[in-house]
């Protein structure tokens, strides 16, 4: 198995092109967010004003969603939790295990990984049959396509 190598921006890919954490970020930036919110009291997310100083999040949605910026997990709890673990393209409802995130616009095409504007809950048909569309596209383009192609085996 191919070690997965952090980029410029502190990003792991893994040999299938999954975006696994932003963890330099979370460990300098992240860290000090959640510090300055504890010690104002509001939510390191939404803002909202906090009883005490014991946590920086509000709700464990907050905190999916902040951990989310991050890491890749946390994204996609949250992303199943606002979809309301519907597949954004067939409309079916399944239990989480049985769900996928996706990235709208793939990385490879040069989507924002952990962006929730670029994320969707999508069910293992439809994830499939769009990963597969994107292969064929690419393939036709003829481009480079190291980093997807493990998702097809
Ligand atoms: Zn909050
Ligand atoms: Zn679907």
């Amino acid at each position: 198995m191919p070690k997965a190598a952090p980029d410029a921006a502190g990003v792991r890919v893994e040999a299938n092109g999954r975006i696994l954490a932003l963890s330099s970020a979370w460990f300098s930036d992240g860290a000090r967010r959640r510090a300055d919110a504890r010690h104002a009291a509001k939510c390191v997310e939404c803002g909202v004003a906090l009883p005490n100083h014991r946590t920086p999040y509000c709700s464990r949605r907050c905190r999916w969603r902040f951990h989310g910026h991050y890491f890749w997990d946390s994204a996609r709890s949250y992303v199943m939790l606002r979809d309301r673990y519907r597949c954004r393209i067939c409309g079916t409802r399944r239990r989480a295990r049985e769900l996928d995130v996706d990235h709208i616009l793939e990385i490879a095409r040069g989507g924002a990984a952990l962006e929730y504007s670029n994320l969707q809950t999508v069910c293992r048909a439809c994830h499939r049959s769009k990963t597969r569309a994107f292969l064929r596209e690419r393939g036709a383009a003829d481009l480079p396509g190291e980093a997807l192609r493990g998702r097809e085996a």
